[in-house]
């Protein structure tokens, strides 16, 4: 699998992948994960990626 979080690919993305985690709400981390939460997917940070998705309240 390519390496898509990092280096460039991340330059890439809106904002340089970065904003507001919807899990734990911290700013100006990098949302690389998509989790998805019943039918939607949405993207947390590196530290809420491993939290089971009915753990993550949106
Ligand atoms: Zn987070």
């Amino acid at each position: 699998m390519a390496k898509n979080n990092r280096g460039k690919e991340v330059k890439k993305l809106p904002n340089q992948g970065r904003g507001e985690c919807p899990s734990c709400h911290r700013t100006g981390v990098k949302l690389l994960y998509d989790v998805k939460i019943g039918d939607k997917t949405i993207k947390v940070c590196k530290v809420c990626k491993d939290i089971p998705a009915d753990k993550i309240t949106v």
